[in-house]
């Protein structure tokens, strides 16, 4: 594995099976493994950025897009409701170093999260 890659970006050249729901040329939404709601979905860039403080300006079209990508998917997912949540660093939950959106619905969410 070299230098940024990480268990998604094996998720994308297809290394490793996922649930996927969306992909374009950019991007990539698949099921989450260890779901926290009925419809947990993550929203990755094929280009690795390993956290979003790492992002840069010249991301900034790509950030859009994931969050176009979210809605697009929960609507697919026929959810009107819901969350997005991007864990930044291990002390905010961040477990895997590729930048990725969680979309979280089908239930309830309570505010503040934990
Ligand atoms: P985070 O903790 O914000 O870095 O989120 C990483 C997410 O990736 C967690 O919610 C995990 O359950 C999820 N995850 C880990 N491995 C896989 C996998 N092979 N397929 C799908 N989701 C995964």
């Amino acid at each position: 594995m070299s230098e940024g890659d990480t268990l998604f970006s094996k998720i994308i050249r297809r290394e490793i099976p996922a649930d996927i729901v969306y992909e374009d040329d950019r991007a990539l939404a698949f099921r989450d493994i260890n779901p926290q709601a009925p419809t947990h979905i993550l929203i990755i860039p094929k280009h690795p950025i390993p956290k979003l403080a790492d992002a840069q300006p010249e991301d900034s079209d790509l950030l859009g897009h994931l969050l176009l990508i979210v809605a697009k998917v929960a609507q697919q997912e026929n959810l009107s409701d819901y969350r997005v949540v991007a864990n930044n660093g291990a002390g905010a939950g961040q477990s895997v170093f590729h930048l990725h959106l969680h979309l979280l619905g089908g239930r309830p969410l309570q505010w503040p999260p934990g």
